[in-house]
């Protein structure tokens, strides 16, 4: 979490909503990302998509097995939809984002049998069983 808020503030720096991320295999840093929304003007760059990048890039290969992604802020709907299709397995998030948590309540991934079951359980956490973890 600490390599993640340091990508947070780096975010924050460059006139960015400060949200960090990084993916983790092991002791190994495969990606990491910040929100680049406004120096990238692209609104598809949050830290958690532009960590997915370098990660797919670092392995060559767009899954990013049997890594934990950890970020600041609980992943929007748009991130959560990268983080199944790129088949992270364990998602840590800092703090809870309450227009997130109202968005993933209706999350269509829920009732999806195209997605992943890490998609199905992520989406049911909100309000179930959670599997997404909180760092000490
Ligand atoms: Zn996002």
């Amino acid at each position: 979490m600490g390599l993640a808020l340091e990508e947070a503030r780096a975010a924050a720096a460059g006139g960015d909503v400060p949200v960090g991320a990084v993916i983790v295999h092991g002791d190994s840093v495969l990606g990491r990302g910040r929100n680049r929304r406004e120096v990238d003007r692209d609104p598809t760059a949050h830290a958690e998509v532009v960590a997915l990048r370098e990660a797919a890039r670092h392995d060559g290969i767009w899954r990013v097995l049997d890594c934990t992604l950890v970020v600041t802020l609980e992943p929007c709907p748009m991130c959560a939809g990268a983080i199944v299709n790129a088949r992270i397995p364990r998602l840590v998030h800092g703090c809870d984002d309450p227009k997130a948590t109202a968005v993933l309540g209706r999350c269509p991934l829920r009732s999806s049998e195209s997605c992943g079951q890490m998609g199905r359980n992520y989406c049911n956490g909100h309000d179930q069983q959670p599997t997404v973890h909180h760092p000490d």
